[in-house]
């Protein structure tokens, strides 16, 4: 086989392996993080905190309602228990519970308000989790995709690797130097196929005697437009 069909083959087997390292890396940091579901889990944790501050306000006018409830009860037993005889004491009495039920009117609003905020909050907290839920559900079918992807780009690698060793066994090292020199300046390809007399590369077109020369491959030829060894 010609010097430069080697290097041909083994800038092939490089691509993929180049090709298949950066798909890898991509797949990894995909694997690494799922926006998703931290997002959802954000979002039950300030869904958690909203219901225990509904909760907290509840218990509060809930107790607020009770002391006020057992005020009044206590007022109306002095009241209607017969304790107060005069009409004076009576009637000063009868303004206190009144305006003790006023109280507990506007409290036993507030219980309720306090209710329907924790029932909103229990049912955002419901939706959240729902999310969560489903966050994970497609993202364990994503990761299972990412995981099956992974193993076949490992794959390509290993067996891109194996051909490369036996590759290499063939080529002189000097020509393999020089080919890793200009695989590094050339973004990857030291080597251009020949079309005619045109670099398959840059275009530029080299003499006749260059182009038998690159075509025999038992010597270097380069491209005089973009350095590239060139194979006929
Ligand atoms: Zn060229």
């Amino acid at each position: 086989m010609s010097r430069t069909r080697l290097l041909l083959d083994l800038q092939k087997l490089d691509l993929t392996r180049d090709a298949a390292l950066a798909r890898l890396s991509r797949v990894a940091a995909a694997l690494a993080a799922s926006p998703a579901i931290a997002e959802a889990e954000a979002a039950i944790r300030s869904a958690e905190a909203a219901l225990a501050e509904a909760d907290r306000i509840l218990r509060a006018r809930t107790a607020e309602r009770e002391d006020l409830q057992a005020h009044v009860h206590a007022e109306e037993q002095k009241l209607y228990g017969g304790a107060f005889k005069n009409p004076r004491e009576v009637q000063n009495l009868q303004r206190e519970t009144d305006s003790l039920k006023r109280r507990l009117a506007t409290v036993e609003d507030a219980v309720l308000e306090a209710m329907l905020a924790r029932d909103e909050a229990d049912a955002v907290l419901t939706q959240a989790r729902q999310t969560l839920a489903d966050a994970a559900r497609d993202g364990a079918a994503r990761h299972a995709e990412l995981v099956d992807e992974r193993g076949k780009l490992s794959a390509v690698v290993r067996k891109v690797d194996a051909r490369r060793a036996v590759l290499l066994g063939a080529i002189q090292p000097s020509d393999h130097a020089v080919y890793e020199r200009l695989r590094r300046a050339k973004a990857g390809r030291a080597v251009a196929e020949l079309d005619g007399r045109a670099c398959g590369t840059c275009g530029m077109e080299i003499p006749v005697e260059e182009a038998h020369r690159a075509a025999e491959g038992t010597a270097l030829v380069y491209c005089s437009g973009c350095g590239r060894v060139l194979h006929g």
